[in-house]
């Protein structure tokens, strides 16, 4: 069938197939890594590169996603101290807290909910009054009425750190091949033999969808896509030297302001359910400068930098699909995590790396929410 002959194929370069094929790779396996475009292109360019599991609708950490996304956090400090050795340069964690905003009393007691049931699993988290979040933040805007601190919820620069997972993935032997477009999987006996690529086959006893937004296009019910794309539009600004943003500022249903390791501050980002486009658009950027307007007035004479846009892999049931499918054999599904896929990406490699090798599911957690057969199975093309 194919001269290209590989023990697994992973479909798309973004944060969760470099991660998945690093450490694939790390084990000895023969990894393909293919993408359309290049490493870290689409949505894993684009992100705030926030690592914060509390959404805010959180209520109870024992919850499968609610777990899922706390092992994940803790999961990026060993991240952290394995892939920056493979890379030359800094790969862009930024350990600056995150502070969440409440302008209102409802907020305000939301925040302190969940600081109650969350400061066990998230030490230091720690409810502000408004004189203390504004002394800890001096650029906060003075209407705020108090705010959540979380000293272990971070950001990192998400195009950086997914390009050093794929520069590690490659000195320890996987093959990534950049501007390849992956069509249909290969399937002989309900049993997944390859994929199919604009430059021709290539054969692979596994084969793993990471194709983040785009992942719907091998579902067998495309009318029930249980992937879709979410467009989000972000902004860069420049700080003036006395504007030093100490923290994170987040404000649910708004946006966040993330400091980042190069000194830029991103602003993001819009919500734009189902559309794949990636233009920036005047009301994308006038809900951005909003952002900044109620949250940090004080960073309106900060310098534009650029401006962006990116496609998150939304879900149907905002879960993940992670693991196994049961409709072919060899064919695994890493995907559909939405706004949370920086966080949870090396996670979900590293899960994937370990399933395929037929190890348990690391960290005992319990991945049946997120079976990638929920909407129905992914289809192929039967091989003659
Ligand atoms: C504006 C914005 C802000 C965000 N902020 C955060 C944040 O603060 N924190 C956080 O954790 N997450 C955030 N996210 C979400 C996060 O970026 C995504 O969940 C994550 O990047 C998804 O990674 P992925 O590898 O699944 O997908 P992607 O990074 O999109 O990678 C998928 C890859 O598959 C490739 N591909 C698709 N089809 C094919 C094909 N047929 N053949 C070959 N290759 C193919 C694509 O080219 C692409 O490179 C944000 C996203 C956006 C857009």
């Amino acid at each position: 069938m194919a001269s290209e002959k590989y023990d697994v194929a992973i479909v798309g370069a973004g944060i969760v197939g470099c991660a998945t094929a690093y450490y694939l790779a790390r084990a000895g396996i023969a990894v393909a890594l293919l993408d359309k475009g290049s490493v870290a292109e689409e949505a894993s360019r684009a992100a705030a590169g926030m690592l914060a599991p509390l959404g805010g609708e959180n209520t109870d950490p024992a919850q499968p996603l609610e777990r899922f996304y706390l092992t994940a956090l803790q999961f990026h400090e060993q991240v952290e101290q394995e892939i920056q050795q493979f890379s030359d340069t800094h790969i862009g964690y930024s350990h600056t807290p995150t502070l969440r905003l409440a302008f209102d009393d409802e907020a305000a007691t939301k925040w302190q909910k969940v600081e109650n049931i969350y400061k066990d699993v998230l030490p230091g988290l720690r409810w502000l009054d408004r004189e203390e979040a504004l002394k800890a933040e001096p650029l906060l805007s003075d209407r705020v009425q108090g705010a959540l601190i979380s000293p272990r919820e971070h950001n990192v620069q998400s195009p950086k750190l997914t390009q050093a997972f794929a520069q590690a993935a490659s000195r320890h032997g996987a093959r990534i091949f950049e501007g390849r477009t992956v069509g249909k999987m290969i399937v002989r006996e309900n049993k997944v033999v390859g994929i199919e690529t604009d430059q021709g086959p290539i054969a692979a006893a596994a084969v793993v969808l990471a194709a983040g937004a785009w992942t719907s296009a091998w579902h067998s019910q495309p009318d029930q896509a249980p992937v879709f794309p979410v467009k989000g539009q972000m902004m860069a600004l420049s700080p003036l030297p006395h504007q030093h943003l100490r923290h994170t500022i987040y404000y649910s249903g708004m946006g966040c302001i993330v400091p980042k390791a190069d000194g830029s501050i991103c602003v993001g980002s819009t919500i734009e359910r189902g559309i794949f486009d990636k233009a920036v658009t005047v009301e994308g950027i006038a809900s951005l400068t909003g952002t900044v307007q109620k949250l940090t007035p004080a960073l309106g004479s900060a310098r534009f930098e650029r401006s962006w846009a990116g496609i998150r892999p939304g879900s149907r049931d905002d879960l993940p699909l992670i693991g196994p499918s049961k409709s072919t054999d060899g064919l695994w599904l890493a995907g559909g995590l939405y706004r949370d896929g920086i966080l949870a990406g090396p996670l979900v490699g590293h899960i994937i790396a370990e399933q395929i090798q037929r190890h348990v599911t690391p960290f005992d957690l319990d991945l049946s929410t997120f079976d990638p057969d929920r909407f129905g199975g992914w289809r192929g093309l039967v091989a003659r």
